[in-house]
């Protein structure tokens, strides 16, 4: 909109943009990693560190997780591991416990649409 000086007035956000500006300023996870380091120290033995497959650590299917949960089981560092992924919020496989938002789930969630049932 132009104003009487031939200015060009900026127009007002609406509550969607100021959401979607929020959201990309959305430092939570910077400052929880900031709060909650992972330690550098050379020798804290990640059991995973250089695992084959580390996507494993963020299981689609019970056999993922199985196999994320028995890297886990002979880890040395995986109450330091836990700890860390309960401070963080984390998702996945941490300390050989399945997290949501940091909290502990039982099994792993189906992506995509429920199924249908029939009625
Ligand atoms: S406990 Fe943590 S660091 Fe150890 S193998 Fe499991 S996910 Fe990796």
């Amino acid at each position: 909109m132009e104003t009487m000086n031939g200015r060009m007035r900026p127009s007002t956000a609406t509550s969607q943009e100021i959401r979607a500006l929020e959201n990309i300023l959305n430092t939570k996870g910077v400052t929880v990693a900031y709060e909650h380091p992972t330690p550098r120290d050379p020798d804290v033995g990640w059991g995973c560190a250089d695992h084959a497959t580390p996507e494993i650590f963020d299981p689609d299917d019970d056999d993922m997780l199985a196999e994320a949960l028995s890297v886990c089981g002979g880890c040395a560092a995986r109450l330091l591991c836990l700890d860390l992924g309960l401070r963080r919020a984390e998702w996945g496989v941490w300390g050989g416990v399945l997290l949501e938002d940091g909290k502990p789930i039982e099994k792993v969630k189906r992506r995509g649409r429920p199924r249908k049932v029939a009625a």
